[in-house]
């Protein structure tokens, strides 16, 4: 059964956070040293996640993705994997991570059964890393790209959100390193979520600029045609190099959005700005019947309105959309529980 929201949106790609929890401190996420963390009782075990992922899929949904917080800081994150690639119906399994403990999970991931691997970067520079992240984990981060193609996994991707004066001036070497990984470099608009507490219009590099600046290095950019509800705009170089843009923040895709967030605790999120979501925890430990889950959720996603970033844009003055006061009484705002 398919089910689709107040704008013909099919609920079709689910992002399941599956910890809170974090091992960088990246200053557009997680700006603060310490947070308020979710209460470990509410976290959900991972046949509660398979159970759930089952009602969303009797619902349409055939892509999932893994992430947080560090999703690989889930211990045994390769059981839940192994769990949700059983399933015949999924034709899509990735996790997006820091990279930071790739490395040493990369082979049990794929043996688990996971598709494809999504890894943030930010930089190439170790020192930048350390600015930006207020960690020292850049060469393990390395590592982890560099052995995923020995795992087995193909189809990588490398997400870098591309903030104006920390590492704008590094597109060009970042497309140039996808190219020996081998993996497509997406490069990310800065986007205002929760978390991004110290976010500025200023700080945003928009897809036109980064164009630009690739077209005076590269020449003739050519977007790729296709069909496709994915967030990224894909663009291709004279030598056949193909990367992507997510221009969130000003170009937003709102109107063919088919993603929805499931955080650890079992809280669903119908968008990114969402200012609350619908507990599914709570229901599921009940003992409600699957029926009854499967219609709570359709009749939500039914429901369902939401045009967040679109919103945002047409904002004068734009500030970020939280407060650390506002996050640190509801943590479920930031983007490391919601899960980017
Ligand atoms: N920890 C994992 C990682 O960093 O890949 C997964 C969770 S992280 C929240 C998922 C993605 O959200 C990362 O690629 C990160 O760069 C992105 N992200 C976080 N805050 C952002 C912001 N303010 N603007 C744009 N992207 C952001
Ligand atoms: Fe950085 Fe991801 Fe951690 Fe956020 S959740 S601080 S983006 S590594
Ligand atoms: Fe989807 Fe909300 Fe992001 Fe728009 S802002 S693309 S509706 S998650």
């Amino acid at each position: 059964m398919n089910v689709e929201d107040t704008f013909q949106r099919r609920l079709r790609n689910l992002r399941i956070s599956v910890t809170d929890r974090c091992n960088l401190r990246c200053a557009y996420c997680m700006p603060e040293e310490d947070y308020v963390w979710l209460p470990r009782e509410q976290i959900l075990h991972f046949e509660e996640v398979s159970a759930l992922a089952d009602v969303f899929m009797d619902l349409g949904v055939d892509k999932i993705r893994l992430t947080g917080g560090e999703p690989l800081l889930r211990r045994d994150v390769d059981g839940l994997i192994r769990l949700l690639a059983a399933k015949p119906r999924l034709r899509d399994l990735a996790i997006t991570t820091n990279g930071v403990l790739l490395a040493e999970q990369a082979r049990a991931l794929k043996a688990a059964g996971l598709h494809r691997v999504t890894v943030s970067l930010d930089t190439l520079r170790p020192d930048r890393f350390a600015r930006l992240t207020r960690r020292s984990n850049h060469a393990q981060v390395l590592a982890g790209i560099g052995a995923l193609p020995a795992a087995g996994f193909t189809g990588t991707k490398l997400d870098t959100v591309v903030m104006r004066g920390v590492n704008d001036d590094e597109l060009a070497d970042l497309i140039e390193f996808g190219k020996t990984v081998p993996a497509e470099v997406r490069f990310i608009e800065y986007m205002d979520v929760g978390g991004a507490t110290q976010w500025s219009m200023e700080q945003v590099v928009s897809r036109a600029e980064m164009l630009e600046v690739l077209g005076r290095r590269y020449g003739r950019i050519e977007p790729v045609v296709e069909e496709s509800t994915a967030p990224a705009d894909r663009y291709a170089l004279t030598d056949g190099t193909v990367f992507g843009i997510i221009s969130s923040t000003t170009e937003p895709f709102c109107a063919s959005c088919d993603r929805s967030r499931l955080t650890a605790d079992g809280v669903w999120y119908l968008c990114l700005y969402a200012q609350s979501g619908v507990d599914l925890r709570g229901p599921l430990r009940r003992g409600v019947s699957r029926d009854e889950l499967t219609q709570l959720i359709a009749d939500t996603w039914k429901r369902r309105t939401d045009r967040g970033a679109e919103q945002r844009l047409r904002l004068r003055d734009r500030t970020p959309l939280v407060q650390i006061g506002r996050l640190r009484e509801d943590p479920h705002l930031e983007m490391h529980t919601r899960g980017g």
